[in-house]
């Protein structure tokens, strides 16, 4: 018992003083994931999910035992955003967070930011939403315990969340993990819909590097679960996506 106690202790020194688990998966239409991030003042909303998921998203706060107090966006595509409007109603005075670039997506405004590729192109769905961010993110910020990292590519304003407690990335589309560990940076034939709806190839091969770079301790993206110790399977995508 007492070396249990021992390495749980040592697995976890920057433990919060919650005895929630940090990260909650919510997974709708079994493809499509929100995450619910605990902190000592709430929950952290990262994405909203399909349209219709704003029941399930509130009960798992509910069952959680916390509100949510923000919601923080890694980008604008339809089935990050769906329950945006329905959550923001339901949730008055929540922080509403994502980066500049995709707030204008959010916006529902699709003309290009100077000094972007020329062979880059919208793909996949922007709806927009009602919502209006309270916050926008820039590289650094912090949410909570989330440090904001800019993870372009798969939108041109992607952001991912390093949750500095215990290295857990979560990485939005800049990975997937359903069908095995992949870039969006190219086609995985068994779950090919992120990379297909990738804005800019090159440049979302950079950011996996990138995000390979920050050696996290556990990988959540926007389509799969959750996969720890993922260093090894990102140098595999990584290689892939550039071959
Ligand atoms: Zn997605």
């Amino acid at each position: 018992m007492c070396s249990l106690h021992t390495m749980t202790r040592s697995h976890t020194p920057d433990a919060p003083s919650t005895t929630l688990p940090t990260l909650t998966r919510i997974r709708r239409l079994g493809i499509v994931n929100a995450w619910l991030v605990a902190e000592d003042d709430g929950l952290t909303l990262v994405d909203a999910a399909t349209t219709g998921s704003a029941p399930a998203i509130l009960r798992a706060a509910e069952a959680l035992g916390r509100p949510i107090v923000r919601i923080a966006l890694t980008h604008a595509h339809v089935d990050h955003i769906g329950a945006l409007d329905a959550l923001a109603a339901a949730l008055p005075g929540v922080e509403v967070a994502v980066s500049p670039r995709d707030a204008r997506l959010l916006a529902k405004d699709r003309t290009p930011v100077p000094g972007e590729p020329a062979d880059a192109k919208l793909r996949g769905g922007y709806p927009g939403a009602s919502t209006r961010p309270t916050r926008l993110l820039e590289p650094g910020d912090r949410v909570g315990s989330l440090e904001v990292v800019a993870a372009p590519g798969h939108t041109p304003g992607q952001v991912a969340f390093l949750d500095v407690r215990d290295r857990t990335l979560i990485a939005g589309d800049a990975y997937a993990t359903l069908g095995g560990v992949a870039t969006t940076a190219a086609l995985n034939w068994r779950f090919p819909l992120p990379a297909l709806a990738t804005w800019h190839r090159p440049t979302a091969l950079r950011t996996a590097r990138e995000l390979r770079a920050l050696d996290p301790a556990r990988l959540a993206v926007g389509h799969g679960p959750v996969v720890d110790a993922p260093g090894e399977a990102m140098d595999r995508a990584i290689a892939r996506a550039a071959a």
